[in-house]
């Protein structure tokens, strides 16, 4: 079923292999190369019959490449080379696997400005700020290294004088599917921890952009420093992520997504054919922010328009649901609004760009329907909530900071995940009210409070439900700390200890005598 292919004058680097369920004359190498690969054990794979997806930039709405869409067949093939590179990777030394993370990061270093390329381009975000999630990817492998080698065998005493060894052994093979906000960065998240424990990936990119992910395997295996089959990237949408659920080769799976298609990852991996499997979910959110009026009001604005609009609203932690209390909303609105409509909205590689295109034309329309439909239901509109129809940026998925006020906190704009530049800002008038606003929502992934008052900083910081809580400060995120929400936002954080099971081993101290003697009294027993 799979045919290597050999191209001798191929800009290709790696082997090639086309998969053609039935065998069929190979038309061309052109068109294939137009395509970008899956990248599996260290070849480029192709599918032939299977459906493709065209690669966008948003800024323009160009087309700039094709990936396919793999079939089970292409999947079970990666899960394969997957679980063969397990037998190597998770036998060798910590001290080995941290130096290889190590040299992941430095391949990440040397080639960060292909890499923000790519996905700026790709995503569309300004290319500072791809150069930054770059930075951030290389620091997790590094910090994971780090936390590998700090990383001991636990001995605990028994209470019969024994010892038992607590072993942080690696899952095993980890099905992993990554969305489009933060394409390399979100990889990174996943891999370096999985890495790290000693597990093998075979790793989705969301469809709309693939294209750094495929980069880095490319560069992994070019610098030949893993077991090949160790990082596997499959290519594709919905359909591979599913063949990927239900193969039976997977031990574990992270997913990173919206919170509808985490319910399906946990159904899936719950009756997986080999039996049912952990999960890691990070989902949505409806992240709120609670401004006190003792906070420092400038840099409340400041850091609140950071939490919503930077990436452009997408992010699964944007605060998009602010709360100012009484005597500084107006205040805190109209500087708000000054800030955000100061932003410069452009293509990644413009000078001064602030704010890119949305994802998609798709995502595009779907902000604004959400925009649309809360203005109908009764909010008001501060600032933006339109889309540009000219100029430059008419070409593009943009869509400017947008503000709305007066929102019935029942309403959907209220409740749902809108994954774009827009925010609400309501009004609270006691401690017990601003909790009670910030509660009122099925997501808990993160929250910031920005106060003076150290006590109501503690008594917030537990009161609000939220896995990642901030205290004046938004968004904030590093290697070192999990990541991950309570509620509707998911369970499960992409950290060392998720990619690896603890297993026990009993040594009885005394090997003369047995430890359980209960049954027959060998001194009673008469031999005939
Ligand atoms: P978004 O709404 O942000 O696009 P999704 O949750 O739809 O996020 O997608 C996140 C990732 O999950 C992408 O890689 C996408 O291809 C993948 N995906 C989407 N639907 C499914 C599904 N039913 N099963 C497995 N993976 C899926």
């Amino acid at each position: 079923m799979i045919h290597p292919v050999s191209f001798s004058a191929s800009p290709v680097k790696f082997p090639v292999s086309i998969h053609t369920p039935e065998p069929t004359h190979f038309a061309g190498k052109s068109k294939q190369l137009d395509t970008s690969p899956s990248v599996i054990n260290g070849s480029h794979y192709y599918t032939r019959t299977a459906k493709t997806f065209r690669v966008f930039r948003p800024d323009t709405n160009a087309v700039i490449g094709r990936i396919n869409a793999c079939p089970s067949e292409i999947v079970n093939v990666a899960v394969r080379y997957a679980r063969d590179a397990f037998r190597v990777w998770s036998q060798t030394n910590p001290h080995e696997r941290a130096a290889k993370l190590k040299q992941i990061a430095g391949i990440i270093r040397n080639n960060k400005s292909e890499l923000a390329r790519l996905d700026a381009m790709n995503n569309g975000k300004p290319l500072a700020e791809a150069e930054m999630d770059v930075d951030d990817s290389a620091r997790h492998f590094e910090v994971f290294a780090e936390q590998l080698l700090q990383q001991r065998d636990q001995r605990v005493k028994m209470p019969d004088g024994s010892e038992t060894t607590i072993r942080k052994t690696p899952v095993g093979v980890v099905g992993q599917i990554i969305p489009w906000n933060y394409p390399l960065m979100m990889a990174a998240w996943k891999l370096a921890p999985a890495l790290a424990a000693g597990c093998t990936s075979v790793i989705k990119p969301a469809e709309q952009t693939p294209l750094s992910l495929i980069r880095l395997a490319e560069l992994i295996t070019e610098a030949n420093i893993l077991p090949k089959g160790t990082i596997n990237v499959i290519t594709g949408g919905k359909e591979t992520g599913l063949a990927l659920l239900s193969n039976p080769g997977i031990d574990k799976y992270s997913f990173t997504g919206s919170t509808q298609v985490g319910k399906i990852v946990a159904q899936m991996a719950a009756s997986n054919p080999s039996g049912p499997k952990d999960v890691i979910l990070e989902l949505g959110g409806k992240s709120p922010s609670l401004v006190f009026a003792d906070a420092n009001l400038e840099a409340a604005v400041k850091g609140n328009a950071f939490g919503i609009f930077i990436n452009k609203g997408e992010v699964c932690s944007a605060n998009s649901r602010i709360y100012v209390e009484d005597a500084v909303y107006d205040q805190f609105v109209s500087r708000l609004k000054a800030y955000a409509e100061n932003i410069k909205l452009g293509a990644y590689d413009e000078t001064d760009v602030k704010m890119g295109p949305l994802v998609s034309k798709e995502q595009q329309k779907r902000v604004h329907g959400f925009v649309e439909r809360a203005v109908k239901d009764g909010a008001t509109l501060v600032t933006g909530g339109y889309i540009p129809t000219e100029g430059k940026l008419a070409k593009g998925n943009y869509y400017p900071p947008t503000i709305l006020t007066n929102v019935d906190p029942r309403s959907e704009i209220a409740q749902q995940e809108v994954f774009g530049p827009v925010v609400i800002v309501s009004r609270f008038k006691s401690e017990e009210d601003a909790v009670r606003l910030a509660n009122n929502s099925q997501y808990g992934l993160a929250a910031s409070i920005w106060t003076k008052d150290g006590d109501r900083q503690r008594r917030l910081s537990q009161a609000v439900e939220a896995g990642v809580t901030w205290v004046n400060a938004s968004q904030p995120a590093y290697a070192e700390i999990p990541w991950g929400g309570v509620k509707g936002s998911g369970y499960g954080k992409d950290k060392l200890e998720s990619y690896q099971v603890d297993r026990t081993v009993y040594i009885h101290n005394d090997a003369d005598t047995p430890l359980f003697d209960w049954f027959v009294n060998p001194d009673t027993v008469k031999t005939v």
